[in-house]
């Protein structure tokens, strides 16, 4: 019998074929234990698989037609500015360090992240839970919390408990620095020792513990070779389960969700979205002036943005990557409808009264789940007119000219970026999507699902 509290574990970027090897081979004895005492299946994320996407999805269940976040890196119209959250070193300088960090700290969940979806600690909270979250990308609740670090003033508004890389930390818990050593795990010993101090204190009825290393790990690695990341994550967990008495007790007290928030594929060669729309004058930081396209890239997905002074239309735009060897699908709207480009083929479709309404070639987009992630992302008032799926084993350069040529990346429709692991123990279903996962948490605490309105 699990536990009334729960405890949402995300390991960024950790793919089904990655866990179940590792439970068979026995090298993961803390999620071996989970997962032969839980429900386990392969889920679907949502479009573009890129973190932030994916976690605000978590935190919301919502798709980013609901949430506002569109990526990685996008163009924001209202301020006419690049916002990057982070893609490398290099793409933050170039987008400006300062407003990177500022960005992936604080405007992303106070200013980006739509009022109208609701986080799952804004309704729990709400319903008097207490709500807890390390590291979490997407915290925004109720309690306003102020930095750890001298000299920062803004606050930031999260759980309850709100542990988020030593910049915010609601309790004071002897846990190392976070951010010193990122390639051999400081992040999630950070979240490991955050964890066993929350969980020893049973100081929540509900957590998120986010563990973003094996991500790094495996973008440097390749998706099937981050095996040492993959044991510390383990490590992480195993601390939890030895604060709570031992595995058996972990259990009696909580209920589990274990899920990742995208999958990785392998990448052998880069490419530049920019280079297919060579002539057109490009928006650049600090000179956006007569800009007629802004084009965002990273991983494994791109945007591109038409700007006023654009002379072509945007199916007209659409039809300048006919050809292009890095791209797998092009995704654009007309007329009411959403249109899947490449080469010259299409599918046309739009939700009906009893399912999707298709025409074209339905060949053009049979990954899992791709008609309403695809759908979702065109239908994002930040996404770009054309949203860009990266053909198999290609990644686009980011802002500063970086990519994981030889490693690992994620972003587009394709199953291997799409597919994520989902293990539930004492909940009534197991999702096969991750926008379900919220309204399971909620309603595993027996409170609804809600949207504000628009
Ligand atoms: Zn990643």
């Amino acid at each position: 019998m699990s536990g009334e509290k729960l405890v949402l574990i995300v390991i960024d970027g950790l793919t089904p074929a990655m866990l179940e090897d590792a439970v068979e081979r026995r090298t993961a004895p803390a999620l071996r234990f989970l997962m032969e005492h839980g429900d386990y299946r392969r889920s679907v994320t949502t479009f573009p698989s890129l973190t932030p996407v994916c976690l605000a999805s978590l935190a919301t269940g919502a798709h980013p037609d609901m949430h506002g976040i569109p990526h990685l890196v996008w163009f924001h119209r209202g301020e006419q500015r690049i916002v990057e959250y982070g893609s490398s070193f290099g793409a933050v300088r170039a987008a400006g360090t300062a407003r990177s960090l500022r960005d992936a700290v604080f405007s992303m969940n106070a200013e980006h992240l739509s009022r109208q979806a609701v986080t799952v600690y804004e309704a729990l909270e709400g319903a008097g839970r207490v709500t807890a979250a390390v590291n979490m990308v997407c915290y925004r609740g109720p309690v306003r919390h102020l930095p750890t670090v001298p000299g920062l003033a803004r606050a930031a508004y999260g759980p309850s408990r709100f542990f988020y890389y030593n910049l915010f930390e609601s309790d004071v818990t002897g846990a190392p620095l976070a951010i010193r050593t990122r390639a051999r795990g400081s992040v999630d010993e950070y979240a490991k020792a955050v964890g066993r101090w929350l969980v020893t204190r049973d100081g929540f009825d509900f957590l998120v513990f986010y563990l973003p290393d094996y991500d790094f790990a495996s973008h440097a690695a390749g998706p099937e070779a981050a095996h040492d990341a993959l044991a510390r994550a383990d490590g992480a967990i195993g601390a939890l389960l030895a604060a709570a008495g031992g595995p058996d007790e972990f259990l009696e007290r909580y209920s589990v969700v274990l899920c990742s928030d995208h999958g990785q594929t392998r990448v052998d060669r880069p490419a530049r979205l920019e280079d297919s729309f060579s002539g057109f004058r490009l928006f650049r930081r600090g000179d956006g002036r007569d800009a007629e396209l802004a084009i965002t890239a990273s991983n494994r997905a791109g945007m591109v943005y038409r700007l006023p002074g654009c002379r072509l239309e945007t199916r007209e735009l659409a039809e300048r990557l006919d050809g292009d060897p890095g791209v797998g699908v092009v995704l654009f709207r007309e007329n009411g409808e959403a249109v899947a480009r490449r080469e010259r083929e299409e599918l046309r479709f739009a939700p009906g009264e009893q399912g999707w309404r298709t025409s074209g070639d339905e060949g053009l987009l049979d990954q899992p789940g791709a008609l309403e992630r695809s759908w979702a992302a065109l239908a994002n008032a930040n996404a770009g007119e054309l949203i860009v799926s990266a053909a198999p084993g290609v990644e686009f350069a980011d802002l500063g000219g970086r990519h994981h040529v030889g490693g690992g990346s994620h972003g587009s429709l394709e199953l291997g970026d799409s597919e994520v692991p989902m293990l539930t123990i004492g909940l009534d279903s197991t999702p096969a999507r991750i926008v379900d996962v919220a309204p399971l948490v909620l309603g595993h605490f027996g409170v609804e699902a809600q949207t504000r309105a628009a």
